[in-house]
């Protein structure tokens, strides 16, 4: 029996398990799948976890049940690829024959003093709840400051806002408009949703230093009694200390077959590949659904195309609390209640398919 170890089950561990069971597993392989975590986090709602306006419970879909599945909970520590091992904290390492990374990301704190001991995070399901128990038992009035408007800034800062209204919420960001990565008619949207709901967008911003509930953009100190760090992410720090190359964000650099070069059985999917597209959940989606057509036919001694197709994506969506929100369907923007209609109906399809 060969046994493929898939270590992380996000969205990219979950997609290979989705489409290797029930029935694409050949006869001859097991699975292990390595998690931390008991169940399969939907990391794309930490934000309202965090928020208080969904439970614990809202974000866990069981990890799927199969004869040919066995699941190790744990804590990965590293990886012996001469000796096809994964290393766990205090248990045995796991043998492998073939080996998929999907370990997720981590913040990245950009070098900027006090900001990871001062901070609190939506990163992982552990330090979400942390961030959870710290907004919902602050003081009415308290002064909220939130260091990133990307996607999940402005997703915590709007659920927030209808989550406890008496917050005054603060939310820095370094360019002129918040969600750089998207129009600028959308980033107008946004902040005109700010602006009506009482958020204060400081732009242009430069967040030099954090120290206890204070942090200083530029030069000027800012009194926040929390302060959440949504201002960019890496690699898991396991997948940043593999002796493999890298590329500048520190995201493993693979083949056009989505393995190591060189190394024929190690694959490593979503937030820690270096992929031509910015990670996302749908990413990690669509690239394990590659790997495991090259696992496939590389089992059954077939030949492999060249190249892939490019991973298409169908765009991305954001929240602006439950009624509203914004995002680029089909290249198109979109904006308002339709646009938040979708997004929960996107998440509906994507437990009811992951039971
Ligand atoms: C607030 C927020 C909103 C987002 N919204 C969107 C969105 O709308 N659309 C979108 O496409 N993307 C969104 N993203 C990004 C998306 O969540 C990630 O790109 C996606 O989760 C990456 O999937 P992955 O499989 O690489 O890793 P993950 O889904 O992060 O899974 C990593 C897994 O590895 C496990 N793990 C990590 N370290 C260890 C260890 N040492 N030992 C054992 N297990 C470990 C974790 O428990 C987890 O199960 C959002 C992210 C955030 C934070």
């Amino acid at each position: 029996m060969k046994n493929l170890v898939v270590v992380g089950g996000g969205y990219g561990g979950m997609r290979i398990l989705a489409r290797f069971l029930p029935s694409q597993l050949p006869e001859d392989v097991t699975i292990t799948l390595i998690d931390r975590n008991p169940y399969h986090c939907l990391k794309t709602e930490y934000y309202a976890l965090a928020a208080g306006t969904i439970s614990d419970q809202h974000v866990r879909v069981a990890f799927p049940e199969h004869p040919r599945l066995k699941i190790t909970y744990g804590d990965v520590t590293g990886f012996d690829l001469e000796k096809k091992k994964v290393l766990m904290k205090d248990a045995e390492a796991i043998n492998y024959d073939d080996l998929i990374i999907g370990l997720g990301c981590e913040d990245n704190y950009h070098g900027v003093p006090g900001a990871q001991e001062n901070t609190y995070s939506i990163q992982s399901i552990e330090k979400s709840r942390e961030t959870y128990q710290t907004l919902n038992n602050l003081a009415p009035g308290s002064i909220v400051s939130i260091v990133g408007a990307g996607l999940s800034g402005v997703e915590l800062a709007s659920e927030l806002n209808e989550s406890r209204p008496d917050l005054r919420i603060k939310l820095f960001d370094r360019g002129n408009h918040i969600l750089s990565a998207f129009p600028v008619r959308l980033s107008t949207y946004v902040e005109n949703w700010f602006d009506s709901h009482g958020v204060e967008i400081v732009s242009n911003s430069n967040i030099t230093k954090v120290e206890p509930n204070t942090l200083y953009n530029h030069e000027e100190s800012i009194y926040s009694d929390v302060i959440v760090w949504t201002a960019g992410i890496q690699p898991s720090k396991i997948v940043r200390e593999m002796d493999v190359e890298k590329d500048r964000q520190g995201r493993v650099v693979l083949t056009p077959h989505h393995n190591i070069p060189g190394n024929e059985h190690v694959y490593v999917i979503g937030d820690c590949a270096s992929l031509p597209h910015a990670p996302s959940a749908q990413l990690a989606e669509g690239q394990a659904e590659q790997v495991v057509q090259i696992l496939l036919k590389r089992w059954n001694n077939e030949e492999l195309p060249e190249s892939l197709p490019t991973i298409k994506l169908k765009g991305i969506l954001g929240s602006l609390g439950k009624k509203h929100g914004f995002g680029m369907v089909a290249e198109r923007p979109l904006t308002g209640r339709v646009a938040r209609l979708l997004k929960s109906g996107i998440l509906w399809m994507y437990k009811y398919h992951n039971g």
